[in-house]
């Protein structure tokens, strides 16, 4: 912070007050419209949704929540079978009640649209080929016929995920959560409604498919619920309830990997309707749609007061084509708007994480508002707010992911401009900020499934020194009853290293970067409500302008005031050593996600030509009529040239030669392509899971040759490489790296992919190899960056 006194006190600094000083005495400019800051609303989801109660007219606080009923129920007798929800719906789909689209005509959805389905429901397609596959029906069984009078679910409404539902017996329910939009799993969030249950009719609700092994639904947790009737009748808006609540291992193996036999995770509670003719809504937290947080937005932007200090701009539009938005706010008069700090915020990352919604609600309601403190904050701040980072994920019902199906979160040391676009263009937009004006505070909101009360991850290279990075932590949990400074670790984690937090500190050098994280619970068995989590934006914003008041010494001088920073530090040093072990961690990276490769793959232009689709059939053919000898070890390499290429290589031994000869061109060429028959020796494994053969597409190899992939890589991890026409090379060191610049088909034209070996003696081989040429495509940092 200090080191910022000689900046201010330059000659140009005193140049810019007098600039400013005179602009501020200029009369603003007439304006002869009306300002119109607000938007349509516009949600663009994968399928068609109904519409939501309005849940959050007012934030009046709830009724006394229902007495707690909880009671764990230790399971006892786990089967070690190794059953899968697949063999779970064989034997139950004569119970099924509840399909989710099954009133969607999906064959009319474009092909990337078809795409996302697809890998919706991987896993039901192995055993089930009719149940969906590409705009086909998701299930050829009809529901088990019901009177209205019947337990109906639905869950085709804006962050729902409900799946499907099985009837066991009259007051006992089966669920299935819906996986992350082409992920096979990521499932803890889940949003789903309820019609037809009597008055004190008390229903036991299983969901099969949690991916957590721990769970606050153990510690006291009750899920979200919110009936109209109640709404109607007593004003009841979400609160907590259900009883017998317990979560536990689940029967049921994951089907990935399928080889570890991991289990699921499941969740049973039970709930008592207090009114007949109702329709209740059940969530694992307050849900905060897109919709409402475009809405609340529109009631910012229409008030006269608010609208002065707030603008809103399109950041970027996602994969799903929706809206992706950065607000600022900020004094709009001049005066000293050279000097004032950079503050930003972000939400949603994850999106089945809406409490990170509200403390942004919290945010930026607090800091439009005519409170003194805020007035202060704006004229000392420029605030960059990013309110939903993941809009795709929180309109379609996801739990982590973005539609591409990886973790925003994980993805902030190279974003991809097209699979990411909201971190590109967001960190991008910040790196900017941050050379316009010194940011001294960073925190992402998100919500935490396993522990309690809310805290912050923050960067230290120490856990044991009580450095600069922590005092605007420790000052939070100071003026906020419901942040608890223990709870809060300092780290650079391995795992976390690609998160915006460790990124945004490792490039702009900021102390205060934050991961601030809110229980879905609560703290001290106690539940969170909306205004508590709207009360930590607020605390926040006050604790940050206790910080401003102190770094405004810088330019106004008053040396006598007391330094907050330098309080909070010898506090911090007087505190009890910690070893800060985070031992809740909430964002360990899911194998249910997709991997690059299958990324890469799902979001490549699926184009084969006539000889591609004739060699894979004819292949398919050869392999089941005569089985290849066991010791043919397919490579990484083989797989993808017996199911990409259409030529193979003259060369049998796909291993590289681990010769310590660099090649001495600088320029490669490629050999011209080979017969095509001598592809044939090539060993194709056996079909892989989950994919219908019957329905053999141009997708279904796709998918084969990803599938493949992801199998030959746990088996030997060796650097695939490269390319096509023209190979340049720069070496340094022990890496050697290739420039390739692809020719080859129109859409790649021009492009310009690099890869780096680093045994330098590879490439010679390999590069002489047709067959690596496809392979390039694949790996090219255009793609995986
Ligand atoms: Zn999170």
């Amino acid at each position: 912070m200090n080191s910022n006194n000689n900046n201010n006190n330059d000659s140009s600094s005193e140049d810019d007050i007098n600039v400013y000083e005179t602009l501020t005495k200029l009369l603003p400019a007439n304006e002869l419209l009306p300002r119109k800051l607000t938007i349509d609303i516009d949600v663009k989801s994968l399928y068609p949704l109904k519409p939501l109660p309005q849940f959050y007219k007012t934030y009046v606080p709830f009724l006394e929540e229902s007495t707690h009923r909880h009671c764990a129920i230790t399971e006892t007798a786990i089967s070690d079978e190794n059953r899968t929800l697949l063999d779970y719906y064989d034997e139950n789909k004569q119970n099924l009640v509840y399909k989710r689209f099954d009133q969607l005509d999906l064959g009319k959805r474009t092909t990337n649209d078809r795409t996302y389905f697809a890998t919706l429901i991987a896993n039901f397609k192995k055993a089930h080929p009719k149940v969906f596959f590409r705009g086909e029906a998701l299930f050829d069984q009809k529901l088990t016929s019901y009177t209205f009078d019947q337990i109906q679910f639905d869950s085709n409404f804006e962050s729902g995920n409900l799946f499907c539902a099985f009837k066991k017996s009259e007051n006992v329910f089966d669920l299935i959560i819906q996986n992350d939009i082409n992920t096979r799993g990521n499932t803890q969030w889940f949003f789903f409604s309820v019609t037809g249950a009597k008055a004190g009719q008390t229903i036991q609700f299983n969901l099969l498919n949690h991916l957590k092994n721990g769970s606050l639904f153990n510690e006291g947790l009750q899920p979200a619920v919110y009936s109209i009737k109640d709404n109607q009748i007593n004003g009841t808006e979400w609160c907590r309830d259900g009883f017998n609540i317990s979560y536990f291992k689940s029967p049921f193996i994951k089907e990935y990997p399928l080889t570890l036999k991991k289990k699921y995770y499941q969740l049973r509670f039970h709930y008592t309707f207090k009114h007949n003719d109702d329709k209740v809504y059940f969530a694992h937290s307050y849900p905060y749609t897109y919709t409402n947080l475009l809405e609340f937005l529109n009631t910012q932007l229409d008030d006269q007061e608010r609208n002065q200090h707030l603008s809103r701009k399109v950041l970027c539009t996602t994969l799903g084509g929706n809206t992706c938005e950065v607000l600022t706010i900020t004094s709009n008069s001049l005066q000293r708007r050279a000097y004032r700090k950079g503050v930003v915020f972000l939400a949603r990352q994850h999106p089945g994480e809406p409490q990170g919604s509200f403390v942004m609600q919290g945010i930026i309601d607090f800091l439009t508002s005519n409170n003194p403190q805020a007035e202060y904050l704006r004229q000392n701040c420029i605030f960059k707010l990013f309110p939903m980072m993941n809009p795709d994920g929180v309109v379609n019902g996801n739990y982590r992911c973005g539609l591409e199906g990886s973790d925003l979160n994980r993805r902030w040391k190279k974003p991809n401009k097209y699979l990411h676009p909201s971190v590109y263009y967001a960190k991008k937009y910040v790196k900017g900020f941050s050379k316009e004006r010194q940011i001294i505070l960073v925190i992402d909101l998100h919500g935490h499934s396993r522990k309690q009360s809310s805290f912050v991850y923050g960067c230290a290279y120490s856990s044991q020194v009580k450095t600069i990075e922590r005092v605007f932590a420790l000052l939070m949990a100071k003026l906020n009853p419901f942040m608890d400074y223990p709870s809060c670790t300092f780290r650079i984690e391995n795992a976390k290293d690609k998160t915006a937090r460790i990124q945004l500190w490792r490039e702009l050098k900021i102390n205060w970067v934050y991961t601030y994280e809110c229980s879905f619970y609560g703290q001290q068995q106690k539940h969170y409500q909306i205004k508590d989590y709207l009360n930590c934006g607020v605390s926040i914003c006050n604790a940050l302008s206790q910080i401003v008041k102190d770094t405004s010494k810088e330019f106004t001088n008053q040396a006598n005031v007391p330094d907050i920073q330098q309080q909070i530090l010898e506090e911090l040093g007087k505190m009890p050593q910690t070893d800060d072990q985070d031992n809740g961690s909430d964002s360990s990276q899911s194998e249910a996600e997709l991997s690059d490769d299958e990324l890469v793959q799902l979001f490549q232009p699926k184009t084969y030509s006539t000889k591609q689709k004739n060699f894979l059939k004819q292949q398919e053919f050869n392999n089941k009529k005569k089985p290849q000898p066991v010791n043919t070890k397919p490579t990484i390499n083989t797989q993808k040239t017996s199911i990409l290429q259409e030529s193979p290589s003259k060369n049998s031994d796909q291993k590289p030669p681990m010769s310590s000869q660099k090649p001495k061109n600088t320029q490669y060429r490629i050999q011209a392509p080979q017969r095509l028959k001598q592809i044939e020796q090539t060993k194709i494994p056996d079909p892989p899971l989950m994919v219908d053969k019957s329905v053999q597409t141009d997708d279904w190899m796709y998918r084969q040759w990803l599938i493949q992939i992801g199998k030959m890589k746990k088996q030997q991890e060796y650097q695939s490489c490269t390319p096509t026409r023209n190979i340049y090379k720069s070496s340094s060191q022990s890496v050697t790296r290739f420039i390739v610049k692809n020719n080859s088909t129109k859409n790649d034209r021009g492009r310009i992919d690099s890869i780096s070996l680093v045994t330098p003696g590879l490439q010679n081989k390999l590069i002489s190899s047709s067959q690596q040429r496809q392979m390039m495509r694949y790996s090219g940092s255009n793609f995986m960056s």
